[in-house]
């Protein structure tokens, strides 16, 4: 996949790049600082970005050296438009773990402001005024408290969202603590759309409206790893089957009722080759419709795609999520199963709950 980033330089052994709508939108604001002010206003926007991009490359680094110390490795952070983004080369699952890494990044914000208060002579005045930054240091202020708090609203995958993740997954299972997180998202995410949109703050739509789809994202990821595992599709895949050639009708299916377990027919081809699945359901309702007579291979609720009972489930699941079909399952080619893929995810729970 193409970045569209320019590397920077390395910070701890961290690449640091641009994204080019950074790179774009901090074009524009210097351009437009020439234009109105001459030399001095874009040099004075020069120090300006400087500070709050160094700010931003602090918080980062705060998360990424935390999570060096859980062995995580960070090839890079990315500066977009909308703040710094840190490359895990896996997330932290341990509750713990999360929360001190996350704590990390608004902690450096406040260290940075702490520090300045420490600063002789140097009074954060302005706060209480007009809000009237006067100087660089009260922009190093005001940049440091906006993303420290910012970063604290409880809007996952926000680190405030995290933080109640990993508070929550201390007692609760993992991932009801991060459907939970996400579910506030996506509320205090909406309402602060509709705030934003309200005070014509566009910028602020569109950060929120992208805090929700990245939450939506690792919720989604999240539900797959939790409940799929690594479980093959011989581990999910029903074995209540019975193997009909191509010419048998839906009657003769019908005969084979067990009355007690679900049961699927597998029609094959003279060859021996799987043609697709029926179910008794679907057989019984057949029968119901008065289509006895019709042959079983011209109700078959899908083509066959023949699966692998050895193959990681995981690599299927999201292709399966939205679409119901049947598969025939082979092992060493022979037949084996069938995987309903709108069935499996309740088998996994029942697997899981054990
Ligand atoms: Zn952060």
């Amino acid at each position: 996949m193409k970045r569209w980033s320019i590397y920077l330089f390395k910070v701890f052994g961290i690449r640091l790049e641009l994204h080019a709508t950074f790179i774009l939108l901090v074009g524009w604001y210097l351009f437009m600082g020439f234009r109105d002010g001459g030399v001095e206003a874009a040099t004075t926007r020069t120090v300006s970005l400087l500070i709050i991009f160094t700010t931003v490359v602090l918080h980062e680094l705060g998360h990424c050296l935390v999570a060096r110390r859980f062995d995580i490795k960070i090839p890079r952070i990315i500066i977009l438009p909308i703040g710094g983004m840190a490359q895990f080369s896996r997330m932290p699952r341990e509750p713990r773990q999360e929360f001190l890494i996350t704590a990390a990044g608004p902690g450096v914000n406040f260290a940075i402001i702490t520090i300045l208060l420490l600063v002789p002579g140097y009074d954060p005045g302005f706060l209480l005024n007009t809000l009237d930054v006067r100087s660089h240091l009260d922009l190093l202020f005001i940049a440091n408290l906006a993303m420290g708090l910012f970063n604290l609203l409880p809007v996952f995958p926000m680190d405030g969202g995290r933080l109640l993740r990993a508070a929550m997954a201390a007692k609760l299972p993992y991932l009801t603590s991060t459907r939970i997180a996400f579910e506030l998202a996506r509320v205090l995410a909406f309402c602060g759309m509709l705030f934003f949109l309200y005070h014509h703050h566009y910028l602020g739509v569109a950060l929120l409206g992208f805090v929700f789809v990245a939450g939506r994202l690792e919720y989604h990821h999240v539900r797959d790893s939790e409940e799929i595992g690594d479980h093959t599709i011989g581990d999910v895949m029903r074995s209540h089957f019975l193997i009909l050639p191509e010419d048998a009708r839906i009657s003769d299916a019908a005969r084979f009722d067990p009355g007690f377990a679900p049961f699927d027919f597998i029609i094959v081809a003279p060859s021996g080759g799987p043609r697709g699945v029926i179910t008794m359901q679907a057989v019984k309702l057949a029968v119901k419709e008065g289509f006895g007579d019709e042959l079983l291979k011209a109700h078959l609720q899908s083509p066959a795609k023949n699966l692998q009972a050895e193959w990681p489930l995981k690599v299927y699941a999201r292709g399966f999520r939205k679409q119901k079909t049947l598969h025939p399952v082979l092992y060493n080619d022979r037949i084996v199963g069938v995987l309903d893929t709108q069935a499996f995810r309740e088998i996994l729970k029942g697997r899981n709950q054990r």
